[in-house]
Protein backbone atom coordinates (compact mmCIF):
# COMPACT_ATOMS: atom_id res chain seq x y z
CA UNK A 1 0.00 0.00 0.00
CA UNK A 2 0.80 3.58 -0.64
CA UNK A 3 2.49 5.35 2.32
CA UNK A 4 0.65 8.46 3.47
CA UNK A 5 2.26 11.99 2.52
CA UNK A 6 5.14 13.48 4.68
CA UNK A 7 5.97 16.69 3.04
CA UNK A 8 3.74 19.42 2.37
CA UNK A 9 3.32 23.07 1.57
CA UNK A 10 0.40 25.02 2.96
CA UNK A 11 -0.55 27.84 0.81
CA UNK A 12 -2.92 30.17 3.37
CA UNK A 13 -5.09 32.85 2.12
CA UNK A 14 -7.49 34.79 3.76
CA UNK A 15 -10.91 35.43 1.97
CA UNK A 16 -11.68 31.30 2.32
CA UNK A 17 -10.66 31.35 6.27
CA UNK A 18 -13.41 31.51 8.97
CA UNK A 19 -11.70 34.73 10.18
CA UNK A 20 -13.22 36.45 7.29
CA UNK A 21 -16.55 37.93 6.41
CA UNK A 22 -16.37 40.79 3.94
CA UNK A 23 -13.67 42.68 2.18
CA UNK A 24 -12.72 44.77 4.66
CA UNK A 25 -12.03 41.47 6.49
CA UNK A 26 -9.39 40.92 3.14
CA UNK A 27 -8.43 44.35 3.49
CA UNK A 28 -4.46 45.98 5.41
CA UNK A 29 -5.20 47.49 8.52
CA UNK A 30 -9.08 47.38 9.11
CA UNK A 31 -10.30 45.87 12.24
CA UNK A 32 -12.09 43.28 10.63
CA UNK A 33 -8.80 42.45 9.24
CA UNK A 34 -7.21 41.83 12.43
CA UNK A 35 -9.91 39.63 13.18
CA UNK A 36 -9.41 37.84 10.23
CA UNK A 37 -5.92 37.26 10.87
CA UNK A 38 -6.68 35.78 13.35
CA UNK A 39 -9.36 33.34 12.48
CA UNK A 40 -7.01 32.42 9.35
CA UNK A 41 -4.32 31.53 11.84
CA UNK A 42 -6.50 29.85 14.21
CA UNK A 43 -7.34 27.50 10.82
CA UNK A 44 -4.01 26.72 9.83
CA UNK A 45 -2.49 26.03 13.09
CA UNK A 46 -5.16 23.62 13.55
CA UNK A 47 -4.69 22.18 10.66
CA UNK A 48 -1.08 21.73 11.56
CA UNK A 49 -1.59 20.10 14.59
CA UNK A 50 -3.71 17.68 13.13
CA UNK A 51 -1.39 16.94 10.55
CA UNK A 52 1.43 16.57 12.76
CA UNK A 53 -0.75 14.29 14.66
CA UNK A 54 -1.44 11.98 11.65
CA UNK A 55 2.44 11.42 11.00
CA UNK A 56 2.99 14.24 8.52
CA UNK A 57 7.14 14.90 9.13
CA UNK A 58 7.52 18.68 7.34
CA UNK A 59 4.58 21.45 6.63
CA UNK A 60 6.20 24.29 4.89
CA UNK A 61 3.34 27.39 5.39
CA UNK A 62 3.06 29.98 2.42
CA UNK A 63 0.76 32.84 3.58
CA UNK A 64 -0.25 34.02 0.29
CA UNK A 65 -2.39 37.02 1.06
CA UNK A 66 -1.47 40.27 0.07
CA UNK A 67 1.53 41.65 1.76
CA UNK A 68 2.22 37.93 2.81
CA UNK A 69 1.77 38.77 6.43
CA UNK A 70 -1.54 37.80 8.00
CA UNK A 71 -0.73 34.65 10.09
CA UNK A 72 0.65 35.10 13.56
CA UNK A 73 3.31 32.31 13.79
CA UNK A 74 3.44 32.22 17.61
CA UNK A 75 -0.06 30.75 17.53
CA UNK A 76 1.34 27.98 15.28
CA UNK A 77 3.01 24.82 16.05
CA UNK A 78 7.23 25.49 15.87
CA UNK A 79 7.51 22.77 14.11
CA UNK A 80 6.39 24.36 10.54
CA UNK A 81 8.07 26.79 8.94
CA UNK A 82 6.10 29.43 8.43
CA UNK A 83 7.21 32.24 5.14
CA UNK A 84 6.11 34.94 5.63
CA UNK A 85 5.87 38.14 2.71
CA UNK A 86 6.53 37.98 -0.84
CA UNK A 87 9.91 35.91 -2.65
CA UNK A 88 11.16 36.69 -6.13
CA UNK A 89 11.98 32.68 -6.61
CA UNK A 90 12.15 30.36 -7.77
CA UNK A 91 8.39 29.81 -7.61
CA UNK A 92 7.39 33.52 -7.72
CA UNK A 93 5.63 34.55 -4.73
CA UNK A 94 6.64 31.65 -2.87
CA UNK A 95 10.07 31.30 -3.11
CA UNK A 96 12.00 27.81 -2.28
CA UNK A 97 9.63 24.55 -2.52
CA UNK A 98 11.91 22.25 -1.05
CA UNK A 99 11.23 18.78 -1.73
CA UNK A 100 7.76 18.45 -0.59
CA UNK A 101 5.68 16.09 -1.93
CA UNK A 102 2.04 17.09 -1.61
CA UNK A 103 0.15 21.00 -2.00
CA UNK A 104 -2.98 21.73 0.13
CA UNK A 105 -4.37 24.86 -0.49
CA UNK A 106 -6.49 26.62 2.48
CA UNK A 107 -8.67 29.99 2.85
CA UNK A 108 -8.95 29.99 -1.34
CA UNK A 109 -11.40 31.86 -3.12
CA UNK A 110 -12.84 31.89 -6.41
CA UNK A 111 -11.46 33.45 -9.59
CA UNK A 112 -12.72 37.11 -11.08
CA UNK A 113 -16.14 36.83 -12.29
CA UNK A 114 -17.45 34.03 -11.13
CA UNK A 115 -19.44 35.16 -8.35
CA UNK A 116 -17.86 33.06 -5.72
CA UNK A 117 -17.07 34.86 -1.93
CA UNK A 118 -14.52 37.63 -2.72
CA UNK A 119 -13.55 36.10 -6.06
CA UNK A 120 -10.52 37.62 -7.63
CA UNK A 121 -7.85 36.19 -10.00
CA UNK A 122 -4.16 37.18 -8.24
CA UNK A 123 -6.11 40.88 -7.65
CA UNK A 124 -9.52 42.14 -7.60
CA UNK A 125 -8.57 44.97 -10.83
CA UNK A 126 -8.78 41.21 -13.17
CA UNK A 127 -12.27 40.97 -14.49
CA UNK A 128 -11.61 38.07 -15.93
CA UNK A 129 -8.63 35.70 -17.14
CA UNK A 130 -9.33 33.30 -19.77
CA UNK A 131 -6.15 31.02 -20.83
CA UNK A 132 -6.69 29.16 -23.97
CA UNK A 133 -10.50 29.83 -24.18
CA UNK A 134 -10.66 28.67 -20.53
CA UNK A 135 -11.37 30.20 -17.10
CA UNK A 136 -8.13 29.92 -14.76
CA UNK A 137 -7.96 29.77 -10.95
CA UNK A 138 -5.34 30.50 -8.51
CA UNK A 139 -5.35 27.10 -7.42
CA UNK A 140 -4.82 26.03 -11.33
CA UNK A 141 -1.86 28.80 -11.41
CA UNK A 142 -0.15 27.27 -7.98
CA UNK A 143 -0.95 24.28 -8.65
CA UNK A 144 1.03 24.63 -12.06
CA UNK A 145 4.02 26.51 -10.15
CA UNK A 146 4.79 23.83 -8.40
CA UNK A 147 4.28 20.79 -10.52
CA UNK A 148 7.66 21.30 -12.00
CA UNK A 149 8.75 20.47 -8.55
CA UNK A 150 7.09 17.40 -8.05
CA UNK A 151 4.29 18.54 -6.14
CA UNK A 152 1.05 17.21 -6.40
CA UNK A 153 -2.18 18.91 -4.96
CA UNK A 154 -4.22 17.04 -3.04
CA UNK A 155 -6.55 19.61 -0.93
CA UNK A 156 -8.15 22.54 -1.55
CA UNK A 157 -10.68 24.93 0.89
CA UNK A 158 -12.56 27.85 -0.07
CA UNK A 159 -16.62 28.96 -0.76
CA UNK A 160 -18.19 26.38 -2.47
CA UNK A 161 -17.71 28.03 -5.91
CA UNK A 162 -13.79 28.31 -5.26
CA UNK A 163 -14.25 24.00 -4.36
CA UNK A 164 -15.43 23.82 -7.74
CA UNK A 165 -13.61 25.61 -9.52
CA UNK A 166 -10.52 23.38 -8.11
CA UNK A 167 -12.49 20.35 -8.83
CA UNK A 168 -12.56 21.21 -12.29
CA UNK A 169 -8.82 22.19 -12.40
CA UNK A 170 -7.44 19.54 -10.82
CA UNK A 171 -9.10 16.10 -11.17
CA UNK A 172 -9.63 13.84 -7.86
CA UNK A 173 -8.16 16.95 -5.80
CA UNK A 174 -9.90 16.42 -2.38
CA UNK A 175 -12.24 19.29 -1.44
CA UNK A 176 -13.88 21.39 2.15
CA UNK A 177 -15.70 24.47 1.46
CA UNK A 178 -16.86 26.60 3.78
CA UNK A 179 -20.50 28.38 3.58
CA UNK A 180 -20.52 32.22 4.41
CA UNK A 181 -23.93 33.05 3.39
CA UNK A 182 -25.36 32.79 7.07
CA UNK A 183 -22.83 35.31 8.17
CA UNK A 184 -20.56 34.97 11.28
CA UNK A 185 -23.32 35.32 13.97
CA UNK A 186 -24.99 31.95 12.80
CA UNK A 187 -21.16 29.81 11.83
CA UNK A 188 -19.85 27.51 14.34
CA UNK A 189 -16.13 28.16 13.52
CA UNK A 190 -14.85 25.36 15.98
CA UNK A 191 -16.85 22.28 14.29
CA UNK A 192 -16.28 23.85 10.92
CA UNK A 193 -12.15 24.09 11.71
CA UNK A 194 -13.02 19.90 13.05
CA UNK A 195 -14.09 19.29 9.52
CA UNK A 196 -11.72 21.27 7.83
CA UNK A 197 -8.96 18.91 9.90
CA UNK A 198 -10.62 15.61 9.19
CA UNK A 199 -10.51 16.43 5.11
CA UNK A 200 -7.15 17.79 5.45
CA UNK A 201 -5.89 14.41 6.95
CA UNK A 202 -7.56 12.43 4.50
CA UNK A 203 -6.11 14.39 2.11
CA UNK A 204 -2.48 12.74 3.16
CA UNK A 205 -3.90 9.57 1.45
CA UNK A 206 -5.27 11.18 -1.69
CA UNK A 207 -3.82 9.12 -4.51
CA UNK A 208 -6.02 10.35 -7.20
CA UNK A 209 -4.49 13.48 -8.17
CA UNK A 210 -1.59 13.95 -10.36
CA UNK A 211 1.09 16.47 -10.45
CA UNK A 212 -0.37 19.55 -12.83
CA UNK A 213 1.63 20.49 -15.35
CA UNK A 214 -0.32 22.20 -17.90
CA UNK A 215 1.31 22.19 -21.17
CA UNK A 216 2.02 25.32 -23.74
CA UNK A 217 1.90 27.36 -25.44
CA UNK A 218 -0.88 30.02 -23.77
CA UNK A 219 -2.52 32.63 -25.31
CA UNK A 220 -3.98 34.58 -22.17
CA UNK A 221 -7.15 37.36 -22.25
CA UNK A 222 -6.72 39.17 -19.41
CA UNK A 223 -9.90 41.71 -19.29
CA UNK A 224 -9.44 44.59 -16.81
CA UNK A 225 -12.23 45.51 -14.39
CA UNK A 226 -11.65 49.51 -15.07
CA UNK A 227 -12.20 48.80 -18.78
CA UNK A 228 -10.26 50.56 -21.75
CA UNK A 229 -8.13 53.09 -20.31
CA UNK A 230 -6.88 50.75 -17.19
CA UNK A 231 -6.07 47.72 -20.16
CA UNK A 232 -4.25 50.54 -22.51
CA UNK A 233 -2.07 51.76 -19.80
CA UNK A 234 -1.18 47.88 -18.75
CA UNK A 235 -0.57 46.96 -22.68
CA UNK A 236 1.75 50.13 -23.29
CA UNK A 237 3.87 49.59 -20.47
CA UNK A 238 4.70 45.79 -20.98
CA UNK A 239 4.22 46.10 -25.03
CA UNK A 240 1.37 43.98 -24.94
CA UNK A 241 -1.57 43.47 -27.78
CA UNK A 242 -4.24 44.79 -26.02
CA UNK A 243 -8.19 45.23 -27.74
CA UNK A 244 -10.73 47.19 -25.25
CA UNK A 245 -10.34 46.60 -22.08
CA UNK A 246 -8.41 43.29 -22.61
CA UNK A 247 -4.92 42.75 -22.84
CA UNK A 248 -3.49 39.87 -24.93
CA UNK A 249 -0.46 37.39 -23.52
CA UNK A 250 1.50 34.96 -25.61
CA UNK A 251 3.47 32.19 -23.75
CA UNK A 252 5.73 29.86 -24.84
CA UNK A 253 5.50 27.68 -21.75
CA UNK A 254 4.03 28.31 -17.76
CA UNK A 255 6.83 30.33 -16.41
CA UNK A 256 6.18 32.68 -19.09
CA UNK A 257 2.65 32.84 -18.62
CA UNK A 258 2.72 32.79 -14.78
CA UNK A 259 5.33 35.87 -15.29
CA UNK A 260 3.63 38.00 -17.40
CA UNK A 261 0.53 37.66 -15.46
CA UNK A 262 2.62 39.11 -12.53
CA UNK A 263 3.82 41.61 -14.40
CA UNK A 264 0.15 42.84 -15.51
CA UNK A 265 -1.25 42.67 -11.69
CA UNK A 266 1.86 43.65 -9.75
CA UNK A 267 4.61 45.12 -11.17
CA UNK A 268 5.36 48.74 -13.34
CA UNK A 269 9.00 48.33 -15.26
CA UNK A 270 10.36 50.81 -12.61
CA UNK A 271 9.23 48.56 -9.87
CA UNK A 272 10.90 45.92 -11.54
CA UNK A 273 13.79 47.29 -12.29
CA UNK A 274 13.93 48.24 -8.30
CA UNK A 275 12.66 45.29 -6.97
CA UNK A 276 15.56 44.39 -4.73
CA UNK A 277 15.83 47.35 -3.11
CA UNK A 278 11.82 47.69 -2.96
CA UNK A 279 10.70 44.06 -2.00
CA UNK A 280 12.70 44.47 1.90
CA UNK A 281 10.66 47.67 1.99
CA UNK A 282 7.39 46.27 1.04
CA UNK A 283 8.05 43.34 3.33
CA UNK A 284 8.96 45.57 5.97
CA UNK A 285 5.34 47.51 5.48
CA UNK A 286 3.56 43.74 5.74
CA UNK A 287 5.67 43.14 9.15
CA UNK A 288 4.39 46.50 10.83
CA UNK A 289 0.98 45.67 10.03
CA UNK A 290 1.11 42.43 11.89
CA UNK A 291 2.93 43.78 14.47
CA UNK A 292 -0.15 45.99 14.50
CA UNK A 293 -2.79 43.30 14.47
CA UNK A 294 -0.50 41.69 17.65
CA UNK A 295 -0.26 44.70 19.54
CA UNK A 296 -4.49 44.74 18.96
CA UNK A 297 -5.41 41.70 19.72
CA UNK A 298 -2.55 42.47 22.86
CA UNK A 299 -0.58 39.43 22.28
CA UNK A 300 3.08 39.06 23.70
CA UNK A 301 4.77 38.82 20.13
CA UNK A 302 7.89 37.22 19.55
ZN1 LIG B 1 -6.09 36.78 -0.40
Amino acid sequence: MDRKTERVIIIADIEGSSGCWNYRGSSFLTDEWAEACAGMTADIASVVAALFDAGVKDILIKDFHRTGYNLLKERIDPRARVVSGYKRGPVPGLGDPGDSEGLLCIGMHASSGSGGFLAHTLTSRIGKLLVNGKPMSEVALFSASLGGYGMRPLFFSGCPVACGEARDAVRGIDTYPIDKSRGPENFDAAAWRKGLCAAAVTSLENRTTARYVPEGPFDAAVTMRDGAAAADTVARRWHMPCEGDTVFISAADFKELYNALIRICYLTPFIERFLPIGLPVYNLVGRMGLWWVRKKMSVTFT
